[in-house]
This record gives C-alpha cells, sequence and structure tokens, in this order.
C-alpha cells in the first residue's frame, strides 16, 4: 500500500488539487465549446495569460493517463454529492475496498505521472532533441510533439539557461506562435535602464497576447490576477513557512512532500483556472491547520528537515520516500529560491507593467540570477530562512547553468549555515535508484 494514501483520502482540498492536475476534459471544454485559446507554459509565468482571458496550460496536462478511470469515478462523484461528501464517501467506502483500489488513487497518480514523464523524454528524444539536454528539457520537447498541436501559441520569459533558450527556438517548429518576454542582457548597470527595457517588452508579450485572443488587457484585469497570484503565494508560503516547520504534521511528511511537489508543478499553471486553484490552496492551508489543531497526523519533531534542491528540471520522487524511510522530511521550495512567490505591487496608483517589470527583474538579478554566485545566495539565504537541517543538491546530467554550482553552494553552506549538505545526480526518473539510496544512507547518517 502506498505510504500516502492513508493521508489523503479524507484530504479533499489535496484530492482537489491532484484531480484538477489532470485537466483534459477541462481544457477540452474551454478550448472548443468556450473557444478560449490555450497557451503552452513551462515555468510559472501564467499571469499575463489569465489576464488576456487565455488558459495557460503546462503541456503534460493534455495527455491521456491511464489512471482516468479513477478520476472519472471521482468526478462523476463530485458532480453528484459534492466534494465534501465524496471525500466522506471515499473514507466510508474504503473499509469495504477490499481490493484496496482506492487505496492506489494516490500511488497510481504519481505512478502514472512519472510514467509519462519518463515517455514523454523518450518521445523528445525520439522526436530529436538533442541527447546533451536535461531531463525537463527533453521530456517538455516529448510534450509539445504529443500535444503541441492543441495549443495557440506557446508563453515564456527567457531565463539565464542558454540550453532552455536554445529548446524555445526547436520549439518553433512545433508550436509556431511564440510569446516572449526576453530579459534585458545582463542585468547590471543602470537598474531604470533595464527597468524600461523590461517594461517595454512586456508591454509588447502583451500585445501579442491581445491579437491572439482578442481581448484587451486592461490594468484592472492585470491587477486582479496579481491580487489572485498574491494571495495564491500567500498560502504556499504558510504551507512552507508555518507549516512544514511546525513539530507535528497533518500528514506524513513523504505525504507532505508529494503535497509540495504537487504544489510546484501545479504553480506553473493554476491548473489553468486561478481562481479555482486560490480557493483550493486556501481550502488545503485550512485543512492542515484544522487536521494539526485535532491531532491528526504525525509528530515529526525528532526528524529532520532537508531541502532538496533544484527539483524543477526533473528529479526523482523516491528521493522523499527514501528521505522519510531514512528518517528525514523532505523540503521542496524552488519558486521561493528562484524568486518567483514574491508578490506583485497591486497598490493604487501603481503601473501593472511596470510593477510585473519589477518582479520579473527581481526574480532575474536577486532569484536566478546572473551568475552562480547570486544563485547560490539565494540557495544559502532560503535555507537559512527556511531554517531547514540539511540541503541535497540535485545536480542534473546535461544541466550546464545551475547544477555546476554545488561546489561553490557547498562551501556556502558549510561557512555560513554550518548543517550538513551532500549532491545526488539525476538522469532519468527510475534510473540509478540504488545509487540515490546509498548516498542518502550516507547522508543521514550525520544526523544524530
Ligand atoms: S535544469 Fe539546467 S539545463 Fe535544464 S532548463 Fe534548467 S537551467 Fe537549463
Amino acid at each position: 500500500m502506498s505510504v500516502f494514501a492513508d493521508d489523503v483520502v479524507n484530504f479533499t482540498s489535496v484530492l482537489k488539487l491532484a484531480h484538477d492536475f489532470f485537466g483534459r476534459e477541462y481544457l477540452k471544454r474551454k478550448k472548443f465549446r468556450e473557444r478560449k485559446k490555450l497557451v503552452s507554459v513551462a515555468l510559472p509565468f501564467s499571469d499575463l495569460i489569465f489576464a488576456a482571458g487565455a488558459v495557460p496550460v503546462f503541456p503534460i496536462r493534455m495527455e491521456k493517463f491511464k489512471i482516468n478511470k479513477y478520476l472519472i469515478a471521482l468526478d462523476s462523484a463530485k458532480n453528484l454529492f459534492g466534494w465534501d461528501i465524496t471525500t466522506k464517501l471515499l473514507g466510508y467506502a474504503r473499509q469495504f475496498d477490499f481490493l484496496k483500489l482506492i487505496d492506489s488513487i494516490l500511488d497510481d497518480v504519481i505512478n502514472t505521472l512519472n510514467e509519462k514523464y519518463n515517455a514523454l523524454y523518450d518521445l523528445g528524444i525520439e522526436s530529436g532533441i538533442s541527447t546533451d539536454f536535461c531531463y525537463g528539457i527533453k521530456s517538455l520537447f516529448g510534450m509539445h510533439v504529443s500535444k503541441g498541436k492543441n495549443v495557440d501559441a506557446n508563453f515564456n520569459v527567457a531565463i539565464r539557461c542558454s540550453a532552455f533558450n536554445k529548446y524555445l527556438e526547436t520549439l518553433k517548429n512545433l508550436v509556431p506562435k511564440q510569446i516572449w518576454i526576453d530579459i534585458p542582457p545582463r542585468i547590471v548597470g543602470n537598474q531604470n535602464e533595464t527597468l524600461e527595457i523590461f517594461t517595454e517588452n512586456i508591454s509588447k508579450a502583451i500585445s501579442e497576447l491581445e491579437e491572439l485572443t482578442g481581448n484587451i488587457i486592461t490594468d484592472n484585469s492585470l491587477n486582479k490576477q496579481f491580487r489572485i497570484g498574491n494571495q495564491v503565494k500567500r498560502y504556499y508560503k504558510t504551507i512552507l513557512y508555518e507549516i512544514s516547520n511546525s513539530d507535528f504534521y497533518p500528514c506524513n511528511p513523504a505525504t507532505f512532500a508529494e503535497i509540495l511537489a504537487l504544489m510546484g508543478i501545479t504553480f506553473q499553471d493554476f491548473n489553468s483556472n486561478a481562481q479555482v486553484y486560490l480557493e483550493n490552496v486556501s481550502q488545503l492551508v485550512n485543512e492542515m491547520r484544522e487536521r494539526i489543531k485535532k491531532n491528526i497526523g504525525m509528530d515529526v519533531s525528532k526528524m529532520p528537515r532537508i531541502l532538496v534542491t533544484p527539483v524543477f528540471g526533473g528529479w526523482d520522487p523516491k528521493t522523499q520516500e527514501i528521505l522519510y524511510k531514512l528518517g528525514g522530511r523532505t523540503i521542496y521550495a524552488d519558486w521561493e529560491i528562484l524568486g518567483l512567490l514574491d508578490e506583485i505591487n497591486v497598490s493604487k496608483n501603481s503601473n501593472p507593467v511596470e510593477e510585473y517589470a519589477k518582479y520579473l527583474l527581481n526574480a532575474s538579478t536577486n532569484g536566478i540570477g546572473c551568475d552562480n554566485d547570486t544563485l547560490t545566495d539565494s540557495y544559502v539565504r532560503i535555507a537559512k530562512k527556511l531554517n531547514v537541517d540539511g540541503l541535497i543538491f540535485n545536480q542534473l546530467f546535461g544541466c550546464h547553468s545551475i547544477s555546476n554550482c554545488y561546489n561553490m553552494l557547498r562551501q556556502k553552506v558549510r561557512n555560513t549555515l554550518e548543517i550538513p549538505s551532500t549532491v545526488i545526480n539525476f538522469n532519468k526518473i527510475g534510473e540509478g535508484i540504488e545509487q540515490l539510496e546509498t548516498r542518502l544512507n550516507a547522508f543521514m547518517e550525520m544526523f544524530p
């Protein structure tokens, strides 16, 4: 049985988040019945797309998954009874579920998602993407080979990774309409000038989105979206800083890590419906607090908290399970490290395009940075703020941009945080599990 199922079956918001992740039917309805434009995204930059009245989508969500039969049953039940009754029914039905079908729902979700990631990675390679690229790029390319024809455009903010920007060029063959926000070259020197160029680049992307959708993006629509995004970020941070720091968890730490992983993936396109997503994460925080208050969950006071990063380009989800079995709790916080959970100013008289430019500029200079020094500072700063007991750096095969800074990071962690750190290697989900176990075993022995 899954280590997670016991926890989640009565956790309505987690089921909702998992259910909404598989959004094929919702996306079909938006595209064909409501004639909305679908725009693929690969990093959490969906705000302008929402403000344009289009639908952002992380393309793996358009895939058909094997587990759909459970989710269709869940879908029908929630349409008939609503979510609260459905989860209660699931809890009740579970007592009579001798085949353990319900127990396997979340396990299936996780395993099927991983299988799909790997299948799309293989498809990416078969379709000609260079084998030198990282897992994230290969699988993203595969996602577009598979479903690129369903989207009306691809939206991106050019990041510091030259491989990613090269991949975006190749993507033009699959999705001809590309809307990018260019980051001004090397952000140094005059900040006002940089901000001005950034603002112009954003305005250009806004015009392209308007042309695509036929809708006008007003200051109001931008601010409305930024407000929703800010609230989502607040809830996300509450989970990261408040709940993940408590001695009693609302579920076992492996489930908790799974929820953080799900948050990380879904934050990229807010599950294509920002308002509903906001309601789900708000409910998630409430449910977590409620469960802690009622003592439903697990005492984790003796378990060290381990920050595992970066995972957005690909990692083996087995990591959190192995760490749990070795007595640790896994924390994923990539978007916070990269500055993407910072709020956007929506105060009266502010100019939303300029505020968005400031937000991106801050993420570019202080989050991911233009160099390894800034990036490693971000890792150390957030590890300190999160008050973690250890740090594991996930080094990706094929990543020459952010994965080559471990030596510098280890030095800084040693000098300033004085907590154990180690590096694990990742190429493809399910590959090298034995080495991963050995490495994590040795790492966890450093804790009393
Ligand atoms: S993991 Fe590395 S190579 Fe891949 S997109 Fe991110 S920075 Fe680029």
